[in-house]
């Protein structure tokens, strides 16, 4: 991106994109009502293009293309899972490579979208984290997923997409300058309710803190994976910088706000972080923070010999803690012939094409 690159329309939140199409339009002697037809076109049509904007004069569609970007990613690779659940592989503009996934349920369409390319967090359990760190994503790329895939899930007869999980490949709260706009063009530009959108992250505070201020009630998901520093350290390299004590103190902070509710996500791990009394702890921090606890059995990666906990170990965990008055559930593992796992189907791609270390050089 050079510093001539027209803005992009997609990274704009609805204030802005009104204001720069309406000065737009109106410096060249054009009604303002242009800008409500360009910005259907954004919001409700999912247009791709500036040429696709049919009901603008040719003249018009021209000088907005030459004024401003609408860079949606392209389709790469798509998996479809006998369970229905789908991941994209998305091409970004510079070729670099995004995940994203669409989870069907009898009662809702949940998309979980990359925040970055690749993540410098260097979780031990994660495909991504073990691929290292590429680029931020621009918050019109992180929308660009979810438009790309809402016209994808149209096509597809899998209907609208009701919720949406920044779950995918990055930590959200490592990349808050797209982050924020991001959440608002979701919720205001696309009509997404906040409460339909959990970021996810491993342990960020000042993002924390910052999602606390946000009026919004969106979700916050930790990944707490461990429930204590010590163990949590071995999972999470960014626990040596944010202790568990303080990431807790600012999840209350954030559920002071009112409203805002957090989950806790566990992967389990056979003989890693599934040991009996484990449990009693977990129960602790879930409490203190009215937090949901998903119990996800370890999906395995390319880089790992952990197997996922036995399943008497994860009804024993869910049982106890249910009994402790803690909200949990099971998350069924999706996609399995797949590459479900974060991070995977871009790893094997990338090895595919050659354009990086390939995943037998990454796991040597
Ligand atoms: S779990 Fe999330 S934060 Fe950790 S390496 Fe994977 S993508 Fe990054």
């Amino acid at each position: 991106m050079t510093p001539d690159t027209p803005p992009d329309l997609l990274s704009m939140t609805p204030i802005e994109l009104r204001s720069a199409l309406e000065s737009h339009f109106t410096s060249r002697g054009e009604p303002k009502y242009r800008a409500s037809q360009v910005e259907k076109w954004i919001y409700e049509r999912l247009g791709r293009s500036m040429e696709e904007m049919t009901d603008l004069p040719v003249t018009q569609r021209d000088e907005l293309a030459q004024s401003f970007r609408l860079d949606e990613p392209v389709s790469d690779v798509v998996q479809r899972s006998e369970d229905g659940t789908v991941k994209h592989l998305w091409r970004l503009s510079d070729d670099k490579l995004v995940e994203s996934v669409l989870i069907p349920t009898e009662s809702r369409l949940t998309l979980c979208i990359s925040s970055q390319a690749g993540c410098a967090m260097g979780c031990t359990f994660c495909a991504t984290g073990w691929g290292g760190f590429d680029r931020q994503l621009t918050a019109g790329e992180i929308v660009g997923q979810y438009r790309a895939s809402r016209r994808w899930a149209h096509e597809n007869d899998y209907g609208s997409i009701s919720n949406i999980v920044y779950m995918g490949m990055g930590e959200p709260l490592a990349n808050r300058k797209a982050l924020h706009p991001s959440l608002t063009i979701l919720n205001q530009g696309y009509g997404v309710g906040a409460r339909r959108i959990t970021v996810s992250t491993v342990g960020v505070i000042p993002g924390i803190l910052e999602l606390a201020e946000r009026p919004e009630q969106f979700r916050l998901a930790l990944s707490l994976h461990a429930p204590s520093s010590e163990l949590r350290r071995e999972l999470i390299p960014l626990e040596k910088r944010y202790p568990l004590r303080e990431v807790l103190a600012a999840l209350e902070h954030f559920e002071d706000g009112g409203g805002k509710r957090i989950t806790f996500e566990y992967t389990m791990i056979d003989g890693v972080n599934d040991a009996p009394e484990l449990i009693e702890l977990l129960g602790d921090l879930a409490l203190r923070v009215s937090a949901f606890v998903n119990l996800i059995p370890f999906n395995p990666i390319p880089y790992q010999k952990w197997r996922p906990s036995k399943p008497e170990r994860i009804l024993e965990f869910s049982r106890r803690l249910a009994s402790r008055g803690v909200s949990v559930a099971v998350r069924e593992t999706r996609g399995q012939d797949i590459d479900a796992a974060c991070g995977q189907l871009r790893g094997h791609t990338l090895s595919q094409i050659g354009l990086k270390k390939s995943v037998a050089e990454i796991s040597e």
